[in-house]
């Protein structure tokens, strides 16, 4: 299989398998509980705990487990709102569903919610947002790097602009870990979402960073779990194997970033050779290293990730949460591409798991499946 959708989910790493099995199998013992193996199982959490905060360069304090980013997202937005009387949110066009989503709802509960519109770029600007603020605006969010065309926005002028007026700020990071140098401590951030299967731990398990934890208010009332913020059992397995992924995706950085960006540079060059009408979506200098948005005109896209996954070759159009759904991609037509072109536009991102290989075959797959959907356009 040539697994090149690495923005919708990752391989578990085997040291991150690894790592999990005994807290499944022998030290399956409550936290919260009194006995040795239970209490073995509360300093796994806390441990992981360390390495998350070594991660995104915080304190241990500052990270909450959570069940998944989409958890983190909502539980950060209204964690904002519960901080204040106001009721006016602002944030972007290119949100995942976990924030769009919620602001729609929020929209239909006596709530406003202005959306920064992006450019060609697919980048949003201070400016847009700084327009949209108003008196009674209580938070903005904007994500940090976005899942479809891997697009990084400014997220450090955002956040010291909106500390300076007094605004809390929350940024959507699912992106981000193992991709881009974190250190939360140097920016004044006020919540960041994260997820652990975007960086090789399991899925079902999330991070919450909180800059000022103790006027975060409980998120899931129960239990004193997560010091008394998040309550119900820990998952324990998971948080295991999301710190040790923490620690992969810190000690990688740079031959991780370096690797990905040479089998995504590689891909996009020996594409625009071989369909010379193709284009690449999206800000080429201020984007992830792994993903590349790509855009192959009259490409059926949708059609193509299915005929290209019977080839056994994973790859997606749009987003993965919105692939199949036959709209176009939200994100791609808000940088003004036509619904034909969003519709013709095909994700692909890597991982360290990824051989210089990939790439090219999944060109010659693409070339192939492009033909046949030509073909069958011309004898219909
Ligand atoms: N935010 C972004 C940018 C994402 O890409 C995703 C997942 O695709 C999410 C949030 C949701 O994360 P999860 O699947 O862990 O709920």
């Amino acid at each position: 299989m040539i697994y090149l959708d690495n923005n919708g989910t990752t391989r578990v790493a085997p040291a991150v398998f690894e790592a999990m099995v005994p807290w499944l199998t022998e030290h399956y013992g409550n936290p919260s509980s009194l006995y040795p193996s239970a209490r073995r199982a509360r300093q796994a959490v806390e441990d992981a705990r360390e390495q998350v905060a070594l991660l995104l360069g915080c304190q241990p304090r500052q990270v909450i487990f959570t069940s998944c980013g989409t958890e983190s997202d909502n539980a950060a937005i209204l964690a904002a709102l519960r901080r204040t009387r106001r009721r006016h949110i602002v944030t972007t066009r290119i949100e995942h569903s976990a924030v769009l989503k919620l602001a729609a709802h929020l929209e239909r509960n006596a709530h406003a919610v202005a959306y920064a519109p992006v450019g060609a770029d697919g980048r949003v600007t201070l400016e847009a947002l700084q327009s949209l603020v108003r008196q009674d605006t209580a938070v903005v969010s904007v994500m940090w790097a976005n899942n479809e065309t891997g697009v990084i926005n400014p997220i450090e002028d955002i956040a010291i602009w909106c500390h300076n007026k007094g605004l809390l700020f929350h940024t959507d990071a699912v992106q981000v870990p193992g991709k881009v140098p974190l250190n939360l401590s140097a920016l004044p951030i006020d919540y960041a979402a994260f997820s652990g299967h975007k960086f090789h731990a399991p899925k079902g398990v999330g991070i919450l960073y909180v800059r000022e934890p103790d006027k975060l208010g409980s998120i899931l009332h129960g239990g004193g779990q997560e010091h008394g913020l998040r309550g119900g059992t820990e998952n324990v397995a998971s948080i295991v194997g999301l710190g040790v992924a923490a620690t992969l995706a810190r000690e990688n950085l740079d031959n991780e970033i370096l690797a990905c960006a040479q089998m995504r540079d590689h891909f996009e060059r020996e594409a625009l050779n071989v369909f010379p009408d193709a284009r690449i979506n999206g800000d080429r200098q201020h984007r992830l290293p792994n993903t590349s948005s790509l855009c192959l005109p009259g490409l059926q896209a949708a059609e193509a990730v299915k005929q290209l996954g019977e080839l056994d070759i994973c790859l997606s159009a749009g987003s993965a949460c919105t692939s199949g759904s036959g709209t176009a991609s939200h994100v791609l037509t808000a940088m003004g591409l036509s619904e034909s072109d969003a519709q013709a536009t095909l994700r692909l991102s890597w991982s360290g798991f990824n051989t210089p290989l990939d790439g090219p075959r999944a060109i010659q797959a693409i070339a192939s499946v492009r033909q046949a959907q030509a073909a069958t356009l011309q004898t219909a």
